[in-house]
């Protein structure tokens, strides 16, 4: 029997949809605007696709492609930003209709792509979800120990990270035998517990109840987080330009 999951995005993954994004982004923004020019500036309608630095620069006064980045932000602030908060809700709610089976999995073998101590290091440095992670999740000793407890699970998660010497197993002892966190309803139990799986760990079980859930609405939210980082770059270099 094989145990299928799914990884989370890699950096390159992240980095495609990423750019997916952008391109998105940019052919709406260029849809709303048609026959700008300026005089001094050389500027191709495939620029305002595939050169954003070149589109996002302060301009000039009186440049023709002001009016271009006054486009732009209109369509983030009107246009995208409500549907990201749509597509959001929806994943959101979709999630919420989902019972637990109680399989125990995620509170038995998180993994991670960072030994505990560099978790560690980044809770230091304020890292949210490593605070949380490491105020509960304790690191089993070794791959070896976390093998003797989910094998083939193990094994898989290690194939298939590309980085066999590079994941690291965790385990959270706040789980009872009967499958039931001992810290359910206090302020112990962290939000990364009740947000799960929309988390950043990098596998989830196929028998987990959200399996299917994280299946078709992964793509989806990464996108959708890839198109607000890019926007609030987009109207952060813009708006710098406009100062
Ligand atoms: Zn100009």
């Amino acid at each position: 029997m094989s145990l299928e999951f799914e990884l989370s995005h890699t950096r390159q993954q992240y980095r495609d949809i990423f750019e997916q994004a952008r391109v998105q982004l940019f052919t709406l923004i260029n849809q709303g605007i048609q026959d700008i020019s300026c005089a001094q500036c050389v500027i191709t309608p495939e620029d305002l696709i595939n050169d954003p630095e070149l589109c996002l620069r302060p301009r000039h006064s009186g440049c023709g492609y002001q009016a271009w980045q006054k486009n732009a932000i209109s369509v983030i602030e009107k246009q995208v930003a409500r549907d990201i908060l749509t597509r959001l809700k929806a994943i959101e709610t979709y999630k919420e209709s989902i019972q637990c089976h109680s399989c125990g999995v995620c509170c038995r073998l998180a993994s991670s792509e960072f030994s505990y101590q560099e978790l560690e290091q980044k809770a230091k440095q304020g890292d949210r979800f490593a605070t949380e992670f490491t105020s509960i999740f304790l690191p089993y000793p070794s791959q070896e120990k976390a093998k003797e407890v989910y094998p083939e699970l193990v094994a898989d998660v290690i194939r298939l990270s590309g980085d066999p010497e590079g994941v690291y197993f965790y385990h959270c002892p706040y789980i009872g035998e009967d499958n039931r966190c001992s810290i359910y309803g206090t302020s112990k139990r962290p939000s990364i517990c009740s947000s799960y799986p929309d988390t950043p760990l990098t596998f989830i079980y196929d028998k987990c109840a959200w399996a299917p859930w994280k299946q078709e609405t992964h793509q989806d939210a990464l996108m959708a987080h890839a198109t607000i980082e890019l926007c609030s770059f987009v109207l952060g270099k813009i708006q710098e330009g406009l100062k």
